[in-house]
């Protein structure tokens, strides 16, 4: 009988050599086919076509070798009692040791007549006079010297483990893999864009990430693909941006096609109740963004804008003027937060400014008792209520509007725009209007975000004060406690913040409690409210009612706060374990004082830091106030990860592709796509941009586009 050939999409386990097990563990980590397995890609290449002969080896040199294990053993140093597994590699010119340092378990591993290759840099041995050495090499054992070529003789790809399947596994697997199938890989570039671009195709791409050409033994070949822009890197690289930009692309467009039913105009009441409504004059950036969300309001296609901006900027008061325009021409607005405590702070802003005028506001949360919910529901339907405010569930809840027009999203820090789908594809011509309060980085911000429309507050208003950020450790905890009491003691108030410190909700708590209780001991003769995620929504409403009354001189709490809450008088913010925060966290929380005409102040109190990391980021934070600066230096640390939003698996949004690293490449991918759409048409055109949508289904396991 003949044998089946391996196909794309055989399922891994059927693929030869891995089998159930390790099928497991392969499929946890998304590779759950052939073709999945094709595409991940070594991390690293080391030539093994030439192997150093050992007695060629100069001391300092980093070199491959290639030897038969001459003798073996382990012992420990007589004073510290340090495990040395020591191995002697023999060639056909010399010998050579192999040393490796508390690792006594190699002496399993490693046995005598094993054939070893080993990598690192070589020494003279510290003990033993006129030998060379390598210490804790990297080194594989190989079945038999000359055998397969998947492990030497060639430039060998280096891969990341999975789960229990080694490196050396999955080479083995891809190497037979890459020699088996037939099939081609399908493209994903059109293959106009493939030719215009001289990429090699697809499968060439691959294959060779697997497997390279000899001639990738040259220097300068065998760096570009150690530094992922050999050309089949770049290949794979922009075919996934522009994939990913076509759909970005086509999403604007079909936007762009969709009409509204609602008009709206600009009459002189209604600016003069805009006049009204505010109690100080806008900023220059304020009046501009709101012009530019108006224009969207009127125009005859839904808006999808982000309205983007560094904390404090006031945000928030112009998309309450924006959602006026919308109710005086009669239009319902709906305002979602990500949080409770957000979605109270936002009715009592929104109803503080729109009482006045007359405007309808009604908040539905968790806790909104059966009674008022179903009242709430009948003046949405009937239409005598103007705005909602509530939580993301709100439009999932299955509320009827009479005449929802507008919805206005306050995301804050959280990204994952990439994300918000569901709510998008729920109020198809509804127009949308995104709050976020961490300004992204200008590289990232017209390429992640090309399907939205931006509008940027880049000023402050008049009359902020910066915001003096200091550092302080442990043994200065009762100086910064002084602080915080002069401060009340002027009748000011005080955020004291605790991370988050473990998974678990019920350490924290504890943590949270513990804190409290030091302060209620510091501080016997003040009012310490305890501001946590356990906290019953009415027991917060309550607490913050209380602390915007003034009630309340320390608000001790968890990062629940770091979202959005508004207190002009608060004028300190200690931050505990400031070194475990990450860059856009601090500012977020930073951007919680200095609120008001008062000087304020932001304690970092750093209890021990752990990495280079976390001192770069305390450094920024205590130097720099620009948003800005801050998101730059945040993705230069952390990498784009978090920028672009996460694939629900939790694993990186592209699978070659590295935002950071390739930005030119994506601002390339994003061009050419565009150039692409314009001169598609017909059949050839619903064609491809249904590919796109499969791909980003399937691959990007997103649904945003068309
Ligand atoms: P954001 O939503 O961007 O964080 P907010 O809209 O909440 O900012 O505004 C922050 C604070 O600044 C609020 O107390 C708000 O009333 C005030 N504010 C906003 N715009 C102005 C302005 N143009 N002049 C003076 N104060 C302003
Ligand atoms: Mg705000």
């Amino acid at each position: 009988m003949r044998k089946s050939a391996v196909r794309l999409d055989t399922p891994i386990q059927y693929v030869k050599g891995v089998g159930p097990r390790r099928a497991a563990d392969l499929s946890k980590e998304g590779i759950a086919t052939a073709e999945d397995l094709l595409l991940y890609l070594p991390f690293r290449y080391e030539d093994r076509s030439r192997f150093k002969k050992i007695s060629e080896l100069r001391d300092g040199e980093a070199a491959v070798v290639l030897g038969r294990v001459e003798a073996a053993g382990l012992y420990r140093t007589a004073r510290r009692g340090i495990a040395i597994f020591e191995a002697v590699l023999q060639d056909e010119t010399a010998s050579l040791i192999l040393k490796f340092f508390n690792q006594p378990f190699l002496n399993k591993v490693i046995r005598p007549r094993d054939w070893v290759v080993a990598y690192g840099q070589v020494r003279f041995d510290l003990f033993k006079p006129g030998r060379l050495s390598i210490q804790n090499p990297e080194f594989e054992i190989l079945d038999h010297p000359t055998g397969t070529q998947a492990h030497v003789g060639r430039i060998t790809p280096i891969y990341t483990r999975v789960g229990t399947v080694s490196g050396k596994v999955i080479r083995q697997i891809t190497w037979d893999l890459a020699h088996e199938i037939e099939e081609k890989i399908p493209a994903w570039l059109p293959a106009a864009v493939e030719a215009k671009g001289g990429w090699p195709d697809r499968t060439t791409a691959v294959l060779s990430l697997h497997a390279p050409p000899a001639d990738c033994a040259a220097a300068e070949k065998l760096k570009a693909l150690n530094d992922f822009c050999s050309p089949f890197h770049l290949r794979l690289i922009f075919e996934e941006f522009f994939v990913f930009q076509t759909g970005l692309l086509v999403a604007r467009l079909r936007r762009k096609e969709r009409v509204k039913e609602r008009t709206l105009t600009i009459t002189d009441p209604i600016r003069s109740r805009l006049k009204q409504m505010l109690p100080f004059h806008p900023t220059g950036a304020q009046k501009k963004a709101l012009r530019e969300i108006v224009e969207d309001l009127r125009s005859r296609h839904p808006m999808n804008r982000l309205l983007q901006g560094d904390v404090g900027s006031g945000k928030t008061i112009v998309a309450a003027q924006a959602a006026l325009v919308a109710v005086d021409n009669g239009w319902q607005v709906a305002v979602m937060a990500p949080t409770e405590i957000l979605v109270e702070q936002h009715f009592r802003t929104f109803g503080a400014l729109f009482a006045p005028l007359g405007v309808k506001t009604a908040m539905l949360s968790r806790v909104t008792p059966a009674r008022e919910r179903s009242e709430i529901r009948r003046r949405l339907g009937d239409g005598s209520l103007n705005v909602l405010i509530g939580t993301h569930a709100l439009l999932q809840e299955g509320v009827q509007f009479a005449n929802l027009g507008f919805v206005i999203i306050d995301e804050q820090h959280r990204f994952g725009v990439l994300q918000r789908s569901a709510l998008m594809e729920k109020g198809e011509n509804v127009d949308t209007l995104i709050m976020t309060a961490t300004p992204i980085p200008r590289s990232l911000a017209m390429t992640v975000y090309g399907d939205l429309d931006i509008s940027l507050i880049d000023q402050m208003p008049p009359g902020r004060k910066p915001i003096r950020t200091v550092l302080k450790s442990e043994p200065s905890r009762e100086e910064v406690y002084q602080l915080v009491e002069r401060e009340v003691a002027a009748g000011r108030q005080a955020y004291v913040v605790y991370p988050l410190i473990e998974e678990s909700e019920k350490i924290n708590l504890r943590a949270v409690k513990a804190m409290s209780e030091e302060l209620r001991r510091r501080f016997p003769h003040l009012q310490i409210g305890v501001l946590h995620g356990r906290l019953k929504p009415a027991e917060k409403e309550k607490l913050m009612t209380r602390f915007a009354a003034g009630e309340v001189n320390i608000l001790a709490a968890t990062t629940v706060i770091e979202v959005g809450i508004d207190m002009p008088n608060a004028t300190v913010m200690v931050i505990e374990h400031a070194e475990r925060f990450g860059l856009s966290q601090l500012h977020q929380l930073r951007g919680r004082v200095g609120r008001g005409a008062k000087d304020s102040i932001c304690v970092l109190l750093v209890d021990r830091v752990g990495s280079e990391d976390a001192w770069q980021r305390l450094q920024i934070m205590a130097r720099s106030q620009d948003g800005f600066l801050i998101a730059e230096k945040d993705l230069e640390i952390r990498g784009p990860g978090e920028f672009a939003g996460r694939r629900q698996s939790g694993a990186p949004l592209f699978r070659h592709g590295n935002l950071w690293r390739d930005m030119k490449i994506m601002q390339m991918a994003r061009k050419e796509a565009a150039a692409y759409l314009q001169r598609l048409s017909g059949p050839e055109r619903v064609g491809y941009i249904s590919q796109v949508a499969r791909i980003w289904k399937v691959h990007f396991r997103l649904t945003r586009v068309g």
